[in-house]
């Protein structure tokens, strides 16, 4: 383990609002560290707005506003719309900030008096949509690959950062060190971009025809290309170069990022590092499309799905307040962690979440939690019983329980969030087959009070070990599950160990978690 853990988010483009792809990201990123949080790791968590260039100017011109009061407007609705899923950031960046605009032209500076940066004509194909130049190559039939658009010749003076220069060293780094972008398809992905040419980025935009953006420290008429000016955000929201924060956090960088991004993230990034001197980050976590019928986020005439299931998915993409008012917070959050297998695409419908959250939340845990806690109140006086003589049955539910950490973490720490969670789900099913084994209602029945002391405490103990290890996907449902078995409202400084629960302690007399959805 790293001393320190810093994850962040893309900060999100102020020309939409937040939808289910960054409602995803940004709730796996809080699960994120909610999980290092509870595994005792030193952990801090970046979000934020990415606010300069082309589009932003040009949906402020259409709606009648300066860019700066839609770049307020809109990056206020991220900033709002967070804590409504449960996601608590220890910062938000704006890249209107000073302090990040201040780094970026540190940095600009630097790379230009390092001679990476070098002035010159260029000739392209530009995308406005993609707010770059495009290759014929990277065309599909002549049209930009993420827009569908035809793309508009331009030829301009600007200034180009001669990345090419670091693709053998970029090569070099993406072989060495496998894991630095995971899953392994999207490394793959970047060394087979890599086996072509790595040419220069173009850098500046002339203020000639854009002015919303960061001037370049070395030339008054040009502004920043924004990628140029989004990626540092990562190093300026840790006060680069001489923060404190910096010094403490840099070193567990780990971005979390969508597919679509991929190419910013993994080639531009880390060559922006190199040659300003900045240690690459340690990880590059991407994960898959949200997909409706098969198309990202939305069109499709995929046949086998109905219009109406298709409309509903749709109208819950766009608006995942009504995903949460459906699951409700936490539910939603588990369902969209645990659903995802990270790195992949997931065709999404209603029906899906709503399936998981009946099966894993309403029937496997709410089950245990119900049973356990009715039984204690039924045949213990409604306190944790006093464990009596341990039988082979009840030590395979302690190494369970025991080992339930151990196997969650180890899935948080090769990014497969959706394994952690299943993991922790794992031990909740457990407790049920253990209830049905153990039969403590015919235990009791046949005046076997010990036998039953021992099952319900057993049974208790081992759900708050799944509590602790559910709770970064679901903080305060699992703060309620814990404050049922008779703990208090602190979150839990640790995920396990065994023995925790008092005897004598009380419990609530129901615990009415997760109610059934209609399907
Ligand atoms: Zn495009």
């Amino acid at each position: 383990m790293a001393d320190t853990y810093y994850i962040t988010t893309p900060i999100y483009y102020v020309n939409g609002e937040p939808h289910l792809g960054s409602t995803y990201t940004t709730t796996l990123a809080d699960a994120l560290v909610r999980y290092h949080r509870l595994f005792g790791q030193d952990s801090r968590f970046l979000t934020g707005t990415d606010e300069h260039g082309d589009k932003v100017a040009a949906m402020a011109a259409a709606n009648g506003e300066r860019p700066a009061e839609l770049a307020d407007r809109v990056s206020a609705i991220f900033r709002a719309a967070w804590p409504r899923f449960g996601i608590a950031p220890d910062d938000f960046i704006r890249t209107t900030e000073e302090r990040h605009k201040r780094v970026v032209q540190k940095i600009l500076q630097d790379v230009y008096n390092a001679g990476d940066i070098y002035f010159g004509e260029y000739g392209g194909l530009y995308c406005v949509g993609c707010e770059r130049f495009y290759t014929e190559k990277e065309l599909v039939d002549g049209r930009c690959p993420q827009h569908g658009t035809v793309p508009a010749y331009i030829n301009e003076q600007n200034y180009f950062f001669r990345m090419s220069r670091y693709q053998s060293w970029l090569v070099d780094l993406l072989t060495a060190q496998p894991d630095v972008v995971r899953p392994e398809r999207y490394r793959r992905e970047l060394l087979a971009f890599l086996r072509e040419p790595l040419e220069d980025l173009c850098i500046s935009r002339p203020k000639s025809r854009l002015t919303w953006g960061i001037t370049l420290p070395f030339d008054e008429d040009y502004v920043t290309y924004v990628w140029f000016d989004a990626l540092i955000n990562y190093v300026s929201a840790l006060d680069y170069p001489d923060g404190e924060l910096f010094a403490r956090y840099w070193p567990g960088a780990e971005h979390l990022i969508g597919k679509d991004i991929l190419k910013p993230h993994g080639l531009y990034w880390p060559c922006m590092l190199h040659a300003a001197g900045i240690p690459m980050y340690r990880h590059l976590n991407v994960h898959g499309y949200w997909t409706i019928g098969g198309f990202k986020g939305g069109k499709s005439d995929r046949a086998e799905l109905r219009e109406q299931e298709r409309e509903e998915a749709l109208r819950l993409f766009r608006d995942p307040i009504a995903l949460a008012d459906l699951l409700g917070v936490d539910g939603m959050r588990y369902c969209l962690l645990r659903e995802m297998a990270f790195g992949s695409d997931l065709d999404f419908t209603r029906d899906l979440l709503v399936t998981r959250y009946n099966a894993d939340l309403a029937h496997d845990l709410g089950n245990a939690v119900n049973r356990t806690v009715a039984m204690i109140g039924r045949y213990c006086g409604g306190v944790i019983p006093d464990p009596g003589q341990e039988f082979d049955v009840d030590r395979d539910l302690r190494d369970a329980a025991c080992a339930a950490p151990g196997r969650v973490w180890a899935h948080v720490e090769t990014m497969e969030p959706h394994l952690a969670l299943d993991a922790a789900m794992d031990l909740a099913q457990r407790v049920n087959r253990y209830l049905e084994d153990k039969k403590p209602w015919t235990a009791s029945k046949n005046g076997d009070a010990e036998g039953v002391a021992t099952t319900l405490y057993y049974a208790a103990e081992a759900l708050g070990i799944a509590a602790s290890l559910l709770l970064p996907a679901m903080p305060t449902k699992m703060l309620e599950l814990r404050c049922a078995l008779g703990l208090d409202e602190q979150p839990p400084s640790a995920a396990g160990g065994w023995g925790y629960l008092e005897p004598g302690l009380p419990v609530a007399r129901e615990a009415r978690l997760f109610p059934t959805i209609e399907r």
